[in-house]
């Protein structure tokens, strides 16, 4: 059952073992989504017009929509220290923050022939990862390890870091942010032997909501020969 047929639908539903109560169905299922960081599908959801406007047309319109946030909140935007922030807002959104919206900021990914014959697992660990949280837009951050083992296809390790950036820089839920990963390595590196694990904290769980500041959230992608056991538990063990 899609999420749209679960709102318009009159009764109490249950969403991986949970219970959610629909008497007041749109608030009810929106909560429960957002609290429980629930991903709708693998794909980022994004509209078919999304790129007829240009990079300063989002800018300029987010702009505006950011001024009225801000002065609805009762503040004060002729003072010199606000005055510039819808612009600023507006300009990490677009050109920062969710540059990775796009599909022209994708970095370009070159890969090469194995001429050492190396087949052993390549592991890239303790990647750095910042993100944003699709359900409050609040910062999501921690470390990205991948690893792959090589069909004769190599790619550059600092390219590693790229896909892994790119795909960060999007409003995301983390399960939808490592599978998008281990997608496009697969894709990429002509391979499915991929594992991704995503190792970070939520800003929307530690200063809002529980206010939990120690927990991290721990997700993970393993694909063709990291299916199996053994060789998932030398991955695990380097990173
Ligand atoms: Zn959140």
């Amino acid at each position: 059952m899609k999420y749209e047929e679960i709102i318009r639908s009159n009764e109490t539903i249950e969403i991986n073992g949970n219970d959610v109560f629909t008497s007041e169905p749109e608030q009810d299922l929106f909560e429960f989504i957002g609290d429980n960081h629930v991903a709708t599908s693998v794909d980022t959801p994004m509209r078919s017009d999304a790129f007829d406007m240009s990079d300063k047309e989002k800018m300029k319109a987010i702009e505006g929509h950011f001024e009225k946030i801000m002065e609805t909140m009762g503040l004060d935007l002729t003072d010199d220290s606000l005055k510039g922030t819808p612009h600023r807002v507006a300009k990490m959104f677009v050109k920062e923050i969710f540059s990775g919206l796009n599909p022209e900021n994708m970095p370009k990914i070159s890969v090469f022939d194995n001429k050492f014959k190396y087949n052993e697992m390549l592991v890239e660990r303790d990647i750095t990862l910042n993100s944003t949280c699709e359900h409050h837009f609040l910062p999501i951050y921690g470390k990205a390890h991948v690893a792959y083992v090589s069909s004769g296809k190599v790619i550059g390790l600092s390219k590693i870091n790229r896909i892994v950036d790119y795909f960060a820089r999007r409003p995301q839920v983390q399960e939808r942010l490592t599978v998008q990963i281990a997608e496009e390595l697969k894709r990429a590196l002509d391979t499915e032997d991929v594992a991704v694990v995503i190792d970070a904290k939520h800003m929307c769980v530690s200063c809002r909501g529980i206010q939990d500041e120690s927990s991290s959230t721990v997700t993970a992608s393993y694909s063709g020969k990291f299916k199996d056991p053994q060789t998932r538990e030398e991955f695990l063990k380097y990173i």
